[in-house]
């Protein structure tokens, strides 16, 4: 379909009203009812946990996906050629919060594809490339995953140890892969992996665009305490990738993985992530019902959750108008720190407020629904990289402090 051309406004109040007015064609389109199978109003969650019974709500978030595409909005902060409004973080976070606002289903199926590996194809991988996995990923035909974690190499990621050896025009990919969210309904897969056994480790690693339905890609889901089963372990058994699909040169893998996951980190502060607005419209709602702002027990703790989240979003505002699609790792890691400490307040919140109504269901409509977000915060403190690398990249390459 063609986009048609209009001025798209660059102040964030003014494109606010602009989507609002594209959503207004096909919103009513989308009818929450269609999203889940399970009573998902009720349901509030620190990490999404689509798999079992969730083909439907996985394929709202497509179709809505190729809605925002054809209505030329998918991808605000993403480059004019390809297909993106060349506008800035900030305009993503009001797409995001508008689509929030309307009532329309979260994107969360899409979320890697979109915000860990588009960014690192757009920067790094040869035009054609570019050109056929952006667009699919942001028009909703392709769902991606990032295959980094393996279970030698988590915080040590540059310690990774699934291979590349080159054949003709293919590469040949053997090794394990681990924590891969989203792996499970995944089209393609950005796999850092070894191509020089002899470099440095960091110097020896190249970046790979994976077809997650080639031959030898084998997915395993991983059960979580939440319950669910967001992620999984991936065999790569002498999976076959052509080199067309390298994204960086031989070596640069490591650059590549840095895009990535500075994206990864900061979006997670961002109306994307975890805490939504929804998130934050459930737990004020939350104190209001229960009427925990008077007990003088309580209201340290809403203090402290206020002051944490409107810190995050200080941040987060402030980052997001100033940079384009690429994230510096240091901020990417500010901005993960200020999220992660923002979830365990609301977390912290909602157990002291809610008491064991919070974990033992007593069919009491938010109640039990919020220990699906206390036992996923920890996550939290995990995925994108550990609080204490988190710390490290901060000391080290934001404040220059000394190695330990
Ligand atoms: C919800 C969720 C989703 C995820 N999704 C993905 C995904 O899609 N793809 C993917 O590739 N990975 C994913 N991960 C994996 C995540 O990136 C890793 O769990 C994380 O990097 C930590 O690695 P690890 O689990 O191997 O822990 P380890 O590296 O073994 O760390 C164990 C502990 O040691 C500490 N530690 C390690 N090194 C240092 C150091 N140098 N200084 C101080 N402390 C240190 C850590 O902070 C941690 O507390 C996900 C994880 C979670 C929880």
């Amino acid at each position: 379909m063609t986009v048609e051309t209009v001025e798209v406004p660059g102040d964030l109040g003014a494109f606010a009203e602009y989507v609002r007015t594209r959503v207004g064609t096909f919103v009513n389109e989308f009818d929450s009812t269609t999203e889940d199978s399970v009573d998902s109003s009720d349901r509030i969650a620190a990490v999404e946990e689509l798999r079992d019974g969730h083909d439907a709500a996985v394929a709202t978030q497509r179709r809505l996906q190729r809605a925002l595409f054809d209505a030329g909005i998918a991808w605000p902060s993403g480059p004019l050629d390809l297909g993106g409004l060349g506008l800035t973080f900030a305009h993503d976070t009001v797409l995001d919060t508008v689509l929030d606002e309307l009532g329309l289903p979260s994107r969360e199926a899409l979320f890697v594809g979109l915000n860990i590996v588009a960014p690192a194809v757009v920067h790094h991988a040869s035009a054609d490339l570019r050109s056929s996995v952006v667009t699919g990923l942001y028009r909703g035909d392709l769902i991606g995953c990032q295959l980094f974690s393996e279970p030698g190499a988590g915080s040590d990621l540059a310690g990774v140890s699934t291979k590349a050896v080159r054949d003709g025009d293919d590469w040949v990919l053997t090794g394990q892969k681990v924590w891969t969210s989203m792996g499970h309904l995944a089209d393609v897969g950005e796999a850092l992996v070894r191509t020089d056994p002899n470099a440095p480790k960091h110097a020896g690693l190249t970046m790979f665009l994976v077809d997650m339905h080639a031959p030898g890609v084998t997915v395993r889901p991983i059960r979580q305490m939440t319950g669910g089963a967001a992620f999984n372990e991936v065999f790569l058994d002498e999976v076959r990738v052509p080199d067309s699909h390298r994204i960086g040169g031989i070596g640069d893998g490591w650059t590549v993985a840095s895009t990535s996951l500075g994206n990864e980190r900061s979006t997670m502060s961002g109306a994307a992530g975890p805490l939504t607005p929804y998130v934050m419209e459930r737990v004020v709602g939350l104190v209001r019902r229960l009427e925990a702002e008077a007990d003088p027990l309580l209201r340290p703790q809403i203090a402290r959750t206020v002051a944490a989240v409107a810190a995050m979003r200080a941040a987060s505002g402030l980052s997001a108008g100033s940079w384009s699609h690429r994230m510096e790792p240091v901020a990417g890691s500010v901005l993960k720190m200020l999220m992660a400490t923002a979830a365990d307040e609301i977390s912290a919140l909602a157990a002291a407020v809610l008491g064991e109504r919070a974990f033992v269901d007593h069919g009491e409509k938010d109640a039990f629904a919020w220990s699906e977000f206390v036992l996923g915060v920890p996550a939290l403190h995990l995925a994108g990289g550990t609080d204490e690398i988190q710390y490290n990249v901060i000391a080290q390459r934001g404040l220059g402090l000394p190695r330990r």
